[in-house]
């Protein structure tokens, strides 16, 4: 479909799947991350062992292909932006991942360009008299979070009062922190957004996001008892916050439902994005290669991003690694007999609370997607016989 090779900083199995979708479309990928990484394993092509964060590696990529994207947004986005300079395509722009790497940035570049989000503050120094005065200007309980670097909630300590505060240091250790004021949500929301490289936006269903324990443990889509004028008004958000960015790709718009019906946006991945797996298949055409058509240059219509049909309803549940090695196989298995329910797994060694695969359920009701998670959840009650 295009003859340009695409240029992958990381190979976990978001890239795995970009690499699945571009595949399908006969474009070329090159990944950059350890050997045998997840995306690695399933393309025998030639790659870059190494470093998303090391300079030397990142130009090893840039010489192998003709556009250069993301999987995470902590890489080196300093030498992207000198490899622009030199004219590889790097999408997103790397001002945009600078952007958004920092999620302090991230809120005041959100702000500044009227996107409703928490009111947050910068904690000027480590010292537990400065985090008190961030903190006492949201109120407490408040969320003290990592600028840098945060996935999975391992970046952020929920601060119930000044009694904590010093837990809250210990915890978050030397890292650049803000606080960020309590937002009660009824519902965590999400819409992923796919940006041209003219700038035009698509925006996919609003879908509910459940986390345990911080991580994403399922996605309903679309979102469950929420009204059609707030399922729309989430998706306008999430557009309104990729438009004012620059670059190319797919985003992932996180978002709290507050009690009285206000969208206000958590964060913004600039990649492929967890809430985004159901659409591989829901969808028309899923996040991975709406992220390939996206770089490429090639069509992006509304049509692509809804669900296949106008009854599909789909639930993704997260495989997550268990105390026991391969014990998230015990859900494979059972989802194995249930229709509907499609397995991927990313190729990676178990580790208790390692993101290992997700299972994608499809019906014509939300109802019987819940039926059939609780028959691939081990929780269907038998009917005595
Ligand atoms: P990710 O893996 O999504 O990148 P992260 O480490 O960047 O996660 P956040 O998205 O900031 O973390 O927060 C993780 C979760 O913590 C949110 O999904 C939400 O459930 C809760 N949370 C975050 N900020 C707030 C807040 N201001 N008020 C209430 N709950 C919050
Ligand atoms: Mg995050
Ligand atoms: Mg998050």
């Amino acid at each position: 479909m295009d003859s340009k090779t695409i240029g992958i900083l990381g190979g976990g199995q978001l890239g795995r799947m970009v690499v699945e979708a571009a595949h399908r479309l006969n474009v070329k990928t090159v990944i950059l991350d350890a050997p045998n990484s997840p995306a690695k394993q399933i393309h025998a092509g030639e790659h870059v062992d190494g470093s998303f964060k090391d300079p030397a590696d990142i130009a090893k990529l840039a010489s192998k292909c003709d556009v250069i994207t993301v999987e995470i947004e902590h890489v080196n986005a300093d030498t992207l932006a000198d490899l622009q300079k030199t004219g590889v395509e790097v999408h997103p722009s790397p001002e945009t991942i600078r952007i958004i790497q920092d999620k302090y940035r991230q809120k005041e570049h959100l702000i500044s360009h009227g996107i409703p989000v928490a009111e947050s503050y910068e904690v000027t120094e480590s010292t537990e008299a400065a985090l008190v005065v961030a903190a006492e200007k949201v109120g407490y309980p408040c969320v003290v979070k990592a600028k840098t670097l945060a996935y999975d909630g391992r970046g952020n300590f929920v601060l119930k009062g000044p009694e904590n505060v010093k837990e809250a240091l210990e915890f978050l250790s030397d890292r650049p922190l803000y606080v960020e004021k309590w937002c009660p949500f009824v519902k965590e929301l999400a819409v992923m957004v796919v940006r041209s490289t003219d700038g035009t936006t698509v925006a996919y269903p609003t879908v509910e996001t459940v986390q345990k324990n911080n991580i994403c443990h399922t996605v309903y889509a679309p979102a469950r008892d929420v009204s059609p004028s707030t399922l729309y008004e989430a998706q306008l958000v999430a557009e309104n916050a990729i438009k004012s960015f620059t670059g190319a790709g797919i985003f992932g718009v996180e978002m709290f439902l507050l009690e009285n019906g206000t969208i206000v946006l958590n964060e913004i991945a600039p990649r492929p994005h967890n809430s985004g797996h159901y659409t591989t298949d829901a969808c028309s055409t899923s996040q991975f290669e709406a992220h390939v058509r996206a770089i490429l240059g090639l069509p992006l219509f509304p049509e692509m991003a809804q669900m296949r049909t106008a009854d599909t309803h789909a639930i993704m549940l997260n495989i997550l690694g268990g105390d026991k090695p391969d014990s998230e196989l015990e859900y494979c298995k059972r989802s194995l007999s249930v229709p509907g329910s499609t397995i991927h797994l990313y190729g990676k060694t178990t580790r208790p609370e390692r993101k290992m695969g997700h299972i994608n359920i499809v019906a014509s009701s939300m109802d019987e997607c819940e039926r059939r998670l609780a028959k691939i959840s081990g929780e269907d009650i038998e009917e005595a016989p």
